[in-house]
């Protein structure tokens, strides 16, 4: 087996804070994802690549094995489940938390103790089955890719489930939280062959984001 290492990122903030990590364990990418139009990125270390993925992906690249480790939020892993990763290590970057939003004046607090099937309109349906189910509120999941926030204002449905940081993309368009789900990071994710096969390279790696990671406790 090749002991080059495949480090599956996406692009945007996953890939911005995992530098820093990188940089602690040694490694630096000698290309940067926004200019160029290249998947799979070099570092300076000839044993170690990047490529770029989507953020729902990465889970799945380091699964099968395509990519030997990863960088992937807690809101994505559960989403997937996490089957054949190991999550050894809590990064404590791009954080933010998971939480059920409805428009300003819908009573929800009302609608849950009234029994009333809610709507739910999200990307995370699986996090948002799981939640409703333990609270024994009955939805309508609808399956969206994006933009959540619009769907309670054109009546698609009456309340969302998406990530949620400041609160400013909620306010500005007239939505408050109504309940926290879940807290989100970002985690290492590695596959579980890889972990005993390639150990020796993966092991100083992986000890260097955990002790970089802590800073950001
Ligand atoms: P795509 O753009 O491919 O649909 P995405 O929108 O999930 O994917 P990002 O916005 O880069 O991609 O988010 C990647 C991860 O960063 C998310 O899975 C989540 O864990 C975390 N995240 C998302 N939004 C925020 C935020 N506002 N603040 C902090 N972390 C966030
Ligand atoms: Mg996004």
């Amino acid at each position: 087996m090749s002991s080059q290492l495949t480090l599956a990122l996406s692009k945007g903030r996953i890939f911005e804070e995992t530098l820093p990590l990188l940089e602690a364990a040694g490694i630096r990418v000698t290309e940067d994802p926004e200019k160029s139009r290249k998947l799979i990125l070099a570092t300076n270390d000839p044993d170690v690549r990047v490529i770029i993925v989507r953020a729902s992906d990465v889970p799945t690249y380091v699964q099968y094995g395509a990519a030997d480790f990863g960088v992937a939020g807690k809101d994505v892993l559960h989403e997937h489940g996490g089957a054949g990763l190991y999550q050894p290590i809590d990064l404590n970057i791009a954080k933010c938390r998971m939480s059920v939003a409805v428009s300003v004046g819908f009573d929800y607090e009302n609608a849950v103790r009234q029994g009333a099937r809610l709507r739910v309109a999200t990307k995370y349906t699986e996090t948002a089955r799981q939640h409703f189910a333990a609270k024994g509120v009955h939805v309508d999941l609808i399956k969206l890719y994006g933009s959540m926030e619009l769907a309670p204002l054109v009546g698609l449905s009456d309340a969302i489930v998406d990530l949620v940081s400041t609160g400013s993309t909620l306010r500005a368009n007239n939505l408050v939280e109504v309940e926290h789900i879940m807290e989100i990071s970002s985690r290492l994710v590695v596959n579980q062959a890889a972990l005993k096969l390639k150990r020796e390279r993966l092991q100083p790696i992986l000890e260097a984001f955990d002790r970089a990671s802590k800073a950001n406790a």
